[in-house]
Formats: structure tokens, C-alpha cells, sequence
């Protein structure tokens, strides 16, 4: 059995100290992991990792939402100290040529995570959003490899830019939303338009994730951590790590009623298609 972790943060501050020893833990338990770029640092990280393995860690490059403006700083993504002090007010702009650039490494599966999130917004950083998220579906279209999609409270602004930049992404699968937290309508719709969804540690412990883990078909299903973020029962509390996406893909088959080998299969199947692997 095989499992893919396509959302994971290996490359973050977190995991300074020891991330060899995580990604270790990982390949041995078989499973196989993306580390999702955010900003430029930790793309070139995550680049700069997944060349480190034969096989087994892949990279993606993005600007994540949250740091297009008046940036929120999370010290397990970008560390303590001085740093925190120097990155905390500073927003990126995304330079299409930098980003087009470490995207063509064959290492890189994925653009992103990009999208929207308005949760968190600062100030009005809603234009400056929409814009950094079509600069990058206009990549993805260009360099032909699919989304990795963040979106938190604005599904009804994400689903009317991707039905109109949609020519881009003429390929078979144009991408993953992550963590997806939408209605069964949005998901209706996004898989109408060929998207699937990553689902992470919380289907462990949030009810209200069942009906739309049953309603979505598993052949549009992958599997992530977002470590270190919300990891899985048993682990609540501790920071996560992608040989715990297991935990993830045995509450799946329980809340389908098919087997773990089953959901092991088809997920990473779906992860292979996915990324052209
Ligand atoms: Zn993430």
C-alpha cells in the first residue's frame, strides 16, 4: 500500500531541526509527498528538498493569498526571531517570470497554493488577491501542470474566476482545492469543471466533513496532511507530519465503507494522474 500526501509543509520552519528524519519516517511508511510552496522563499525550498530524494518528494511553487498583502506571519511557516520581526507587514508581489522560472523545474507538479482567502484579510486586499490568483492560472495554462488551490470564504469569487480563465487549464485535470471547506454545491460545480479535493486530518475529528467525503466520488478524492497544521486522531495538538496521512485515508475508507487498500489505491492513482507522474 501506497499513500500521496499532496499537501504538505516539510520545508517550513517547523520542521528546521529535523526534517530529514521526518521525510525518513515518511518514504519508510510508504508514503510519497508534495511540499507546497506559499511565497517565493519557501517554493525555492521546497524545490531545493524534493531534489534532495530519488523519488518520493515533489514541489510545488506559489503565492499563497495570505501573503500577497499586509502579510500574517506564522512562525512555523517562516520561523522566530529576527525574522518574524522583518517579514511580519510585508506583502509579495508575484513576479510571473521568478515564478515561471522555478515552476519548469520537472520536480514541480503543481502551481501554488494560490486562490483566495478572506478569513484573514488585513485590509482590502481583495482586488490585490484576485489579481495574484489569475497572474497564476495564467502559469498553470502555460506551463501545463495543474492548481494546488487554497480558498477560505470565498468560493463564490474563486468559482467565477476559474469559469472565466478556465481555457487556460486545458488539460485533464486542472487542479486540487485543498482543505476544501465549500458546499456540496461549490463542489458540484468545481468537479463539473474537473477539480478534485484534498482532505486532511480534520475528516478525522469534524462531523460535518462526512456528508461531503460520501458525496464526493473516490476517484475525485486525494489525500494530505498540510503538516505541520491539524493533524489527525490519534496526534490532535501535536504538530503534524506526512507519515500520519494514513490516519486520513482510514477514516475515508470508514466513512465509504471500502477497504484501506481500496482508498490507498485509487487516492495515489488519483495523485499520479493528477501531477502526469
Ligand atoms: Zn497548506
Amino acid at each position: 500500500m501506497r499513500f500521496f500526501d499532496v499537501h504538505t509543509h516539510v520545508q517550513f520552519a517547523a520542521f528546521r531541526e529535523d526534517f530529514q528524519d521526518v521525510i525518513s519516517r515518511a518514504l519508510e511508511n510508504n508514503v510519497w509527498m508534495v511540499n507546497v510552496g506559499t511565497q517565493k522563499e519557501t517554493s525555492e525550498d521546497a524545490i531545493r528538498l524534493a531534489h534532495e530524494y530519488a523519488e518520493g518528494v515533489w514541489a510545488t511553487v506559489g503565492l499563497h493569498p495570505i501573503h500577497t498583502e499586509v502579510s500574517h506571519h506564522d512562525e512555523q511557516e517562516l520561523g522566530g526571531g529576527e525574522a518574524a520581526k522583518s517579514f511580519t507587514s510585508r506583502g509579495e508581489d508575484f513576479d510571473f517570470d521568478i515564478y515561471k522560472k522555478l515552476a519548469s523545474d520537472p520536480k514541480v507538479v503543481a502551481i501554488g497554493e494560490c486562490g483566495l482567502d478572506y478569513y484573514r484579510l488585513l485590509d482590502d486586499s481583495k482586488k490585490k488577491q484576485k489579481e495574484v490568483f489569475i497572474k497564476q492560472i495564467e502559469l498553470a495554462g502555460e506551463i501545463k501542470k495543474p492548481l494546488m488551490i487554497h480558498c477560505r470564504e470565498a468560493f463564490g469569487d474563486l468559482i467565477d474566476i476559474i469559469k472565466s480563465e478556465i481555457v487556460n487549464l486545458k488539460f485533464s485535470s486542472p487542479g486540487i482545492i485543498h482543505f476544501f471547506s465549500g458546499s456540496k454545491d461549490d463542489a458540484k460545480i468545481l468537479m463539473d469543471l474537473g477539480f478534485s479535493f484534498s482532505f486532511g486530518g480534520v475528516v478525522t475529528f469534524a462531523k460535518n466533513y462526512e456528508e461531503l467525503v460520501r458525496y464526493t466520488p473516490l476517484d475525485r478524492i486525494l489525500l494530505e496532511t498540510d503538516a505541520p497544521y491539524v493533524a489527525p486522531v490519534p496526534y490532535r495538538g501535536k504538530r503534524n507530519e506526512p507519515a500520519y496521512v494514513a490516519e486520513v485515508a482510514k477514516k475515508i475508507a470508514e466513512i465509504k465503507g471500502v477497504s484501506l487498500e481500496e482508498v490507498a489505491e485509487v487516492t495515489t492513482g488519483n495523485a499520479f494522474r493528477t501531477f502526469s507522474l
